[in-house]
């Protein structure tokens, strides 16, 4: 059974597909062979051997498209199994009539064929046109000719009850299909929204959040300052001989390092994101200035300690940091820029230091 099941559920290799189309085909086949051999032997208890003969070429057909669909052939084996239900439906109710309700197999089509993007919108509207044609068309036949085979009671009423059954497992499992299909790709959609909007948001060399989301950040931050807010901008202090010297590669190695560290460093204590370039910026959520200062401070002794290696080649280096406490009474903007203003003051004093 278990090996059944493997078989059944096999993927397709076409990476492009996905395989509950071909599945659900498989399973659809299957219950049609089974449903159309049954038919078949009522057909035999009722002497109308010929006609079963037509119904065991179309189980035939089935098994074939089945195979098809391990070939990676399932466009072919889809156009197939339209055509031999067609070809099935329009035999058994040319045969034992409109009452037998095999028409209703039409039904299953429109669905099954909806889990197929291989047509276009229009073309499944030309399908379903079709469809419908086809079963008025037969329907107009038998008002004209009434049915070939008469059936007796039993064997009637035990049709009528295997063909409803059937037609609801098919409608149902192409349903299920359907529906599972929609939501795996909104599923997926919202994994992929989300991996956008965090990529959006964040640095691709550091990894840490960029200037424009801790804007935003921030922003919601200050509109209810229900805490001490402090804020610190710092530079890498000659960066730029690092990459004139060891080259720019290796400049990129720092800022991952240094921001590994920031990551570390600020885990408990709030944020930090890159402000642009070598520049980084620190938000310190329910601490005054003075508790920043103390956690800044531990901070920049561990960029101090950190060697960073690249290669061959291993160095340190060392921040300016400016920092300021949220002062409400001024704008975020404001505030950023008094810390900014403190940055240069340090860098103007020799750098490797904290003001505030
Ligand atoms: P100071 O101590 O005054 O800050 O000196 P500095 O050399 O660090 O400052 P300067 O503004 O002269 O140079 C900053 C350098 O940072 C120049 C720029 O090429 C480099 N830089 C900016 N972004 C990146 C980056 O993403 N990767 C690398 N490797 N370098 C960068
Ligand atoms: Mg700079
Ligand atoms: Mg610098």
């Amino acid at each position: 059974m278990g090996k059944f099941k493997k078989i059944l559920f096999q993927d397709v290799e076409n990476p492009n597909e996905s395989a509950d189309g071909p599945i659900t085909l498989r399973i659809s086949a299957l219950v049609m062979m089974i449903y159309l051999l049954i038919i078949s032997v009522t057909l035999v208890m009722v002497h109308h051997v010929w006609w079963m003969a037509g119904n065991l070429l179309f189980v035939a057909i089935y098994g074939y498209l089945l195979y098809l669909t391990y070939e990676n052939h399932t466009r072919t084996a889809l156009i197939l199994y339209n055509i031999v239900m067609l070809g099935a439906v329009c035999f058994n109710v040319m045969l034992i009539g409109w009452d037998s309700g095999l028409q209703h197999f039409l039904f299953t089509l429109v669905l099954l064929d909806l889990l197929f993007t291989y047509l276009s919108k229009w073309s499944q509207g030309v399908v379903v046109m079709g469809l419908c044609a086809a079963r008025l068309g037969l329907y107009f036949f038998c008002r004209e000719h009434g049915k070939i085979v008469q059936i007796d009671g039993a064997c009637d009423i035990f049709l009528q009850v295997l063909t409803t059954v059937v037609v609801f497992v098919l409608l149902y499992l192409s349903g299920l299909m359907l529906s599972k299909d929609s939501q795996a790709v909104e599923r997926k959609l919202m994994k992929y929204n989300n991996e956008l909007q965090k990529a959006a948001n964040t640095d691709t060399l550091t990894k840490l959040w960029n200037r424009h989301y801790l804007m935003h950040y921030m922003g919601k931050k200050v509109e209810h300052p229900d805490d001490f807010l402090s804020i610190a901008i710092g530079d890498i202090d000659f960066f730029k001989k690092v990459n004139d010297t060891y080259g720019h590669e290796c400049g990129d190695e720092v800022l991952r390092t240094l921001a590994n560290i920031f990551k570390k460093e600020m885990e408990g204590h709030g944020v930090a994101a890159r402000w642009g370039g070598e520049e980084f910026i620190f938000l310190f959520e329910g601490a005054n200035g003075d508790e920043a200062k103390i956690l800044l401070a531990h901070l920049q002794n561990a960029v101090r300690k950190a060697t960073i290696t690249y290669g061959e080649v291993q160095l340190r280096v060392t921040m300016t940091f400016g920092l300021v406490e949220y002062d409400t009474k001024l704008r975020l903007d404001e505030n950023i820029s008094i810390a900014d203003e403190r940055l240069y003051i340090g860098k103007e004093n020799g750098r490797d230091r904290i003001i505030y």
